[in-house]
């Protein structure tokens, strides 16, 4: 059999993916829950109203009118890689994104959905969307259990359900993790088998973040992505540490990762703060 060609493999990657059971039907018992149980004030300014108020709705839609490159702020991301932002992690966006991922605000996703989308188009437009793979950072199997949904997969979800993707793009998880609770031999870790803190990585300092997610994620056997042009996707960018990893992880099966797109971007010494990805 002949090898397969470019668009073959998008093809059978996109088939993949349809296999691949989306939590979108646990993502939506769980909004139709929070919007029961959750008392309907903002998130932003506390007043009474809907999760999100309507001047606190177009605040946050100003803040994310203009997507700009973070990645110099982030000092473990693997050098030339450039790192789209809808936002600042500050302020509103900040909030929201705090409320969506943690307090179970999975109500608040609507609200996301058109940033998400908003950074996605233009990274895709920069990178050149015609065959780019969208590859979202995996979550830990921790997280999900805590949360009970996977809050980037439940916008990119909706977002392909609702054909708000690139156009030309295929979304993707090519990345995983590859054993969890331990991690290969990296940076620092020489030789050694990197357990997760139970802190996540919030408690860890910067070198110490980026070791321990050093060898944690693969994307399968060397060259078998041969090829493939990718967009790393995730929600928060902290150090970039999870990012760099995906990264790695890609480029390590021959992928070729062109930039990565998130929906907020940490500046400065305040981002130790805003890391909950575990
Ligand atoms: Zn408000």
């Amino acid at each position: 059999m002949p090898e397969p060609g470019y668009t073959d493999r998008l093809l059978l990657l996109a088939d993949h993916w349809r296999l691949r059971p989306w939590p979108a039907a646990a993502g939506a018992a769980a909004a139709d829950l929070g919007a029961v149980l959750l008392p309907t004030s903002c998130v932003v300014c506390g007043c009474a109203d809907h999760s999100l108020c309507v001047p606190c709705r177009a605040l946050l839609r100003r803040s994310t009118a203009r997507p700009y490159y973070a990645h110099e702020a982030a000092e473990a991301l693997p050098g030339a890689l450039p790192v789209l932002a809808a936002g600042r992690y500050a302020g509103g966006l900040a909030q929201v994104l705090l409320a969506y991922k943690n307090h179970g605000h999975t109500d608040l996703a609507p609200v996301l959905r058109p940033v998400l989308a908003g950074v996605l188009h233009r990274a895709a437009e920069d990178a050149g969307a015609r065959g780019l793979v969208l590859v979202p950072v995996p979550g830990t199997a921790r997280a999900l259990r805590r949360r009970g949904y996977s809050p980037l997969d439940l916008l990119l979800g909706a977002l392909r359900a609702r054909r708000l993707l690139p156009a030309q793009t295929t979304l993707a998880p090519l990345v995983v993790h590859s054993r969890p609770g331990r991690g290969a031999a990296g940076p620092g870790t020489r030789g050694a088998v990197v357990v997760p803190r139970p802190g996540g990585q919030k408690s860890l300092g910067k070198r110490g973040r980026r070791a321990n997610v050093y060898g944690t994620m693969t994307a399968g056997a060397p060259g078998s992505l041969a090829g493939i042009r990718c967009l790393v996707v995730d929600d928060v960018l902290t150090t970039g540490a999870t990012i760099a990893e995906a990264t790695r992880a890609l480029r390590a099966a021959g992928a070729q990762v062109q930039a990565a797109a998130v929906i907020a971007a940490t500046p400065g010494p305040a981002r130790d703060a805003a890391n909950t990805n575990g």
